[in-house]
């Protein structure tokens, strides 16, 4: 069976991401970073859904970890044909440029850029045709923050999502002789539970009236499309960025 490793996939995204490439025929590989109860459900929804699930907590940003995480999948699951880089940080609460300190952006950076790329570099040579493999498929989750800004709320994060959009259109040409496609999707307003980390409570209800489609997406909306990509479905598709974000 094809094994997917999907980072960050205890809540949000990337648990509706596991789900459904479950449903769809993945094994699935389920990351985290603290959260282990939430992990165990989804975990319990892949198994559910007749596939093999493999619980792993390793902070993306520890390069260490994804290494013994990749390790880890090589044994229990078998060689990973697709990675979704889903994790990130978002660091905490709203901030302006004059207030940031630089340790703290280096942490945003660390786990949305250098940890997209460790978890690609680990990917890459496992599916790789030059490393011996059978080629696969990354999908990076990116977001509407990196053509917006997020000017007043969170600009080191929306950076590093502009670096994952750059990521996705070098690394699609850097391998695609080597059989791997590289993608993202770059969601918008998407209820989650990372909007409890703006400090705005109703960060959620402020926002909507933004949006042509006038309400927030899913989990599952986003899901969807992630799977498809990473799937034969999507076999000439790459350095394709799905916008997924009602319109915006
Ligand atoms: P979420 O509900 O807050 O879930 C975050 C997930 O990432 C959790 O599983 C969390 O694990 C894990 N995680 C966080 N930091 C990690 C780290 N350093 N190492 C490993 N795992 C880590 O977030 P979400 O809204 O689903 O966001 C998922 C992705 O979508 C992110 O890349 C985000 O930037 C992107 N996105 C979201 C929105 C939105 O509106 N929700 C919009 C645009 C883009 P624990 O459960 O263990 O904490």
């Amino acid at each position: 069976m094809p094994v997917m490793i999907v980072t960050g996939a205890s809540r949000g995204i990337g648990a509706a991401t596991a789900r459904i490439a479950a449903a769809n025929g993945w094994d699935v590989c389920i990351n985290y970073l603290s959260d282990r109860a939430s992990a165990e459900s989804v975990a319990a929804d892949v198994r559910a859904a007749g596939r093999r699930a493999l619980i792993a907590q390793a902070d993306v940003a520890d390069e260490h970890a994804i290494c013994r995480m990749f390790r880890v999948v090589d044994e229990e699951l078998g060689r990973v044909s697709a990675l979704v880089n889903n994790a990130a940080f978002t660091g905490s609460g709203r901030r302006r440029v004059d207030q940031m300190k630089a340790a703290d952006v280096n942490a945003v950076l660390s786990a949305n850029v250098t940890g997209t790329i460790v978890c690609s570099r680990e990917a890459i040579l496992r599916m790789s045709t030059q490393h011996g493999g059978q080629g696969g498929a990354i999908v990076n989750v990116s977001s509407a923050s990196s053509r917006i800004g997020a000017p007043n709320l969170w600009m080191d994060y929306a950076a590093s999502k502009g670096a994952v959009d750059a990521l996705t259109f070098g690394l699609a040409a850097e391998v695609a002789a080597d059989g791997i496609r590289v993608n993202a999707v770059r969601p918008g307003l998407i209820d989650t539970d990372i909007h409890q980390k703006t400090g705005i409570a109703d960060r959620l209800e402020r926002t909507v009236k933004n949006i042509p489609m006038k309400r927030a997406g899913t989990a599952e909306e986003v899901g969807e499309a992630i799977v498809w990509l990473a799937s034969p479905a999507a076999s000439y598709v790459s350095g394709s960025i799905l916008d997924i974000a009602g319109g915006r």
